[in-house]
């Protein structure tokens, strides 16, 4: 089963410290959600308002177009997977994953059956009759999963749920969860600090920050279009470089930057216009920077030394130093087929349509 979950200016505060400031999140059914922030931004906060175990200071939650804002943890169509899923050890698979049945009064064939049905869905089926601790990490992990999704919640939040898990199986877990996803059609909501766990599973990301929420959107969308500083400094590496807009003119937006100006497209203030002389950040991904000989409409912010190069299989990564008055190092990911060498001086070219410009708060 699964529901839309509404999420209208919730905010908790723990004394006087404001874990989540006015947060308003619309979910459709069915979605893969990734909360994904630094710690202490406030997502275990949200999971635990959407599960009941928080009660919001203000603000409301509705799930499947109904106000569960102040209804018990039990009574809402929710199951929490936390990270440490405490499986009974002296339990075999199938009645661990049957356990939540068993409470709600499933006769044991009914709930036998369906703790199989889940195990399957897990690739976990021939090792029903198993105890916990004759499977790995990882399998252990499907059958919390199993167990979770065997009470058929329309909403299911997992807390860090890969946390526990080595980096390969962890990347292996990531690729099964999503596919479990589409399979069952449950909404999930699943927090993460590891930007590549949100990219690697997320239908779409909600990037928080300091108990607010920063950005919503597919991975792609964040990534390439990022819509605060925050946002674009989280969700990859980026450089960072400060201008001030200097005229805008037919569609077109002149900025001025220690490495010279350049014209930019509207389109790349992704969070509004601001107006003239104001101060806004550049932000400009590392493979975007161009080697020479590309289409399309270039920016070039002046030159600049390779100061470092190394190899990364798809890409170089390099850095460089402007050359002329100003001290500062850009990152750049040049294409794996060319040869950069420490001391080349290259063009700082870079597709006008790949910049995002973002008001900084500097004035
Ligand atoms: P992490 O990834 O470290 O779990 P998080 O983003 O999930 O971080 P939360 O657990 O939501 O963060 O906590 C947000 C802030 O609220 C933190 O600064 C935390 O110390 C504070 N906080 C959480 N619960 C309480 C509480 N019961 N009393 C006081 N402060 C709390």
């Amino acid at each position: 089963m699964t529901a839309d979950v509404s999420i209208r200016n919730a905010t908790k505060v723990f004394g006087t410290f404001r874990a989540l400031d006015n947060v308003s999140l619309d979910i459709a059914a069915g979605e893969f959600i990734v909360l994904l922030g630094p710690s202490g931004c406030g997502k275990t906060t949200l999971l635990s308002i959407l599960g009941g175990f928080i009660e919001p200071t203000s603000g409301t939650i509705a799930i499947g177009g109904t106000d569960m804002t102040h209804v018990a943890p039990a009574k809402r169509p929710t199951t929490t997977m936390f990270q440490d899923y405490a499986l009974f050890p002296h339990m075999r698979l199938i009645d661990n994953v049957g356990f939540g049945l068993r409470m709600r009064g499933m006769s044991k064939a009914e709930r036998d059956d369906k703790a199989l049905s889940m195990l399957d869905l897990v690739g976990l089926k021939t090792s029903a009759l198993k105890k916990p601790h004759e499977l790995s990490g990882g399998q252990r992990q499907r059958v919390a999963l199993a167990r979770a999704l065997a009470v058929d919640p329309d909403v299911l939040l997992l807390d860090e749920p890969l946390g526990a898990l080595d980096l390969k199986l962890r990347r292996q877990m990531q690729d099964e969860l999503k596919a479990i996803q589409k399979r069952v059609g449950t909404t999930f909501i699943h927090v993460t600090h590891d930007q590549e766990e949100a990219m690697a599973i997320a239908d779409r990301i909600v990037v928080m920050n300091h108990g607010h929420i920063e950005d919503v959107g597919a991975s792609s969308e964040i990534y390439m279009r990022p819509r605060s500083l925050f946002s674009a400094g989280f969700m990859g590496e980026a450089n960072f470089l400060d201008a001030k807009v200097s005229g805008i003119c037919a569609g077109e937006v002149r900025v001025e930057t220690a490495l010279g100006s350049a014209v930019l497209p509207m389109a790349a203030f992704t969070a509004g216009m601001p107006g003239e002389d104001k101060s806004v950040t550049l932000c400009i991904r590392p493979e975007h920077f161009r080697s020479g000989g590309e289409e399309g409409e270039t920016v070039t912010l002046g030159r600049a030394r390779i100061i470092d190069s190394a190899f990364f299989g798809a890409h170089h990564r390099c850095h460089l130093r402007a050359e002329g008055a100003v001290d500062i190092v850009i990152t750049a990911h040049l294409p794996q087929t060319a040869e950069p060498h420490v001391g080349d001086v290259l063009d700082l070219a870079v597709p006008a349509d790949s910049i995002v410009a973002l008001a900084n708060g500097k004035g």
